[in-house]
C-alpha cells in the first residue's frame, strides 16, 4: 500500500485547519478534505440577501480566536486578516433606553455598574490579568495537568455556577446582572444549567484582555489565511470531497476528523471499537439554532447611543429565565470602498416553536429594536466596518 500523504484531515474548520497547519509545520504532508463548495464550516461568510452584503454563516465575533495562544503563532495578518475592535465590545440595551456595557476597560466596566462595580472588578480584574495563563489552560484539551493551578482554582469556583445563581449572589441591580447574563448567554446553555458561569467569565475576560474583535469582511477572512498558510507550507486542500467511509481515503499514516460524533459514526462506525462507538451513540446535540439575516439601508436605531457604538448588543434577564431565547446581530461590512449593513438574527435553544420565534422577531423589529422584545431575549448586534 502506497502511503500517499503522513495525514488526511477531514472537515475544513477552523479546527481542522488548525491541526492541518500544526503537522504541515511538523513537516508532515497534509490533505484537508472538505464537502462543500467553500472551506470554513462555522467560519464561512457569504452574500445571503442582496449582492455586497456579506453574512456570516455561524461565527462573527472572535475574542477566542484573538487570543488564541496558537493562532497568535501564525503569520494571519500578512495574509489578510484584519481584526476590526468596535469601540464597546458589547452592549446590553436595558429598559430605559440606557445600556449596560463591556467596555476593554474595566475601571470604565465598573464605573457604570455603580453599587456592583466593585463586586464586577473583584471578579474580572484576577481573572483577566492572568489571561495570558488562563487562555493557554482553557484553549487546550479539557483532559491535562494544568500548568497554572492556583489561576484555574480561582476561574473554576464560580465558572462552575449557573450563571443565574452567580449574577443574583454577586449583583444587586440589574444592569450588571443583565450584562453578565447577556455575556453568558452565548454558551447556548439555558442560563440556570451548571457551567454557564463559564463562558460569561472567559468572554469577560477576554473582552477586557483582547477585545470581541471581528475580522473585517467576515469570519471568512479567518479561514482564508489560515488555508493560504497552510498552502504556503506545503498543505493541500480539496473541497466538494464528501467523506463517506474510510476506504474512501486517500492512504494516509493518520486520518483526523473535524466533524461531529454522529458524522464520524457514519464514516467510521463499523471501524470503531464497540464501547467507543456506544459513547459517541450516546452524544445528543443541543436543540437546534436559527438565524435570519437581513441587508439594512441604515444602521439600527438603538435608543441607547452605546448600542450604536458596540460591536454586539445582547439581551438577556436573569431574573426571569427564559426556555426560549432570541438573539440580534447587526453588522455592516466593507468588502468594497463602500460599507454595507447587515442585521441577522439569531435564535437558540428554541424551545419556542419556530412560529412564535417568527412572531417574535416580527414584533421585536415593528418595535425598530429598541424597547422589549416581547420574550427574554439576547439581543446581538455587530459593527464590522
Ligand atoms: C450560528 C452560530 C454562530 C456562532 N457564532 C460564533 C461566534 O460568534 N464566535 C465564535 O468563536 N464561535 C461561534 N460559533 C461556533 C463556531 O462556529 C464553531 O465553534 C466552529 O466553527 C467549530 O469549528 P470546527 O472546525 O470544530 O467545526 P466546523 O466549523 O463545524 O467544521 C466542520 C467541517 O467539516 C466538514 N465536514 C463534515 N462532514 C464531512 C465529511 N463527511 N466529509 C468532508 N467534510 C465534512 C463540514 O462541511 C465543515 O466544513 C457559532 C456557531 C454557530 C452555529
Amino acid at each position: 500500500m502506497r502511503i500517499e500523504y503522513d495525514a488526511v484531515v477531514v472537515g475544513s474548520g477552523p479546527n481542522g485547519l488548525a491541526a492541518a497547519i500544526t503537522l504541515a509545520r511538523a513537516k508532515c504532508s497534509v490533505l484537508v478534505l472538505e464537502a462543500n463548495a467553500m472551506i470554513g464550516g462555522g467560519a464561512r461568510s457569504a452574500e445571503l440577501t442582496l449582492p455586497g452584503f456579506i453574512h456570516d454563516l455561524c461565527s462573527a465575533v472572535h475574542p477566542l480566536a484573538a487570543g488564541s495562544p496558537f493562532l497568535k503563532t501564525l503569520p494571519l495578518e500578512r495574509l489578510g486578516l484584519t481584526w476590526i475592535q468596535p469601540d464597546i465590545p458589547l452592549a446590553h440595551p436595558l429598559d430605559d433606553a440606557t445600556a449596560a456595557c463591556l467596555h476593554r476597560d474595566i475601571d470604565l466596566t465598573a464605573a457604570q455598574l455603580n453599587a456592583d462595580g466593585r463586586a464586577y472588578r473583584r471578579l474580572l480584574e484576577p481573572l483577566e490579568r492572568n489571561w495570558e495563563n488562563l487562555s493557554t489552560e482553557f484553549l487546550q484539551p479539557m483532559l491535562h495537568l494544568p500548568r497554572h493551578p492556583f489561576a484555574l482554582a480561582r476561574f473554576g469556583i464560580p465558572a462552575v455556577c449557573p450563571a443565574t445563581l452567580l449574577a443574583k449572589f454577586l449583583f444587586k441591580q440589574h444592569p450588571a446582572r443583565a450584562l453578565f447574563a447577556g455575556i453568558a448567554a452565548h454558551s447556548f446553555l439555558p442560563l440556570e444549567a451548571p457551567v454557564s458561569s463559564a463562558f460569561a467569565l472567559v468572554l469577560g475576560m477576554a473582552g477586557h484582555a483582547v477585545g470581541w474583535p471581528i475580522p473585517r469582511g467576515g469570519s471568512q477572512a479567518i479561514t482564508n489565511a489560515l488555508a493560504d498558510h497552510l498552502r504556503e507550507l506545503g498543505g493541500k486542500v480539496d473541497t466538494n470531497h464528501r467523506v463517506d467511509n474510510l476506504d474512501a481515503l486517500p492512504k494516509s499514516r493518520a486520518v483526523l476528523f473535524d466533524v461531529s460524533p454522529c458524522q464520524f459514526i457514519r464514516i467510521a462506525g463499523n471501524r470503531l471499537p464497540k464501547r467507543y462507538h456506544e459513547r459517541l451513540q450516546r452524544f445528543r446535540h443541543a436543540p437546534g439554532i436559527f438565524k435570519v439575516d437581513y441587508a439594512l439601508n441604515s444602521p439600527v436605531p438603538w435608543k441607547a447611543e452605546s448600542c450604536r457604538r458596540a460591536g454586539m448588543s445582547a439581551r438577556s434577564r436573569v431574573e426571569k429565565f427564559p426556555s426560549a431565547r432570541l438573539c440580534w446581530w447587526r453588522s455592516k461590512v466593507s468588502l468594497t470602498k463602500r460599507a454595507h449593513r447587515v442585521v441577522n438574527i439569531r435564535c437558540g435553544r428554541t424551545a419556542m416553536s419556530h412560529s412564535t420565534a417568527r412572531l417574535t422577531c416580527r414584533t421585536a423589529s415593528k418595535r425598530r429594536l429598541s424597547g422589549s422584545p416581547p420574550v427574554s431575549a439576547i439581543v446581538f448586534s455587530r459593527d464590522t466596518a
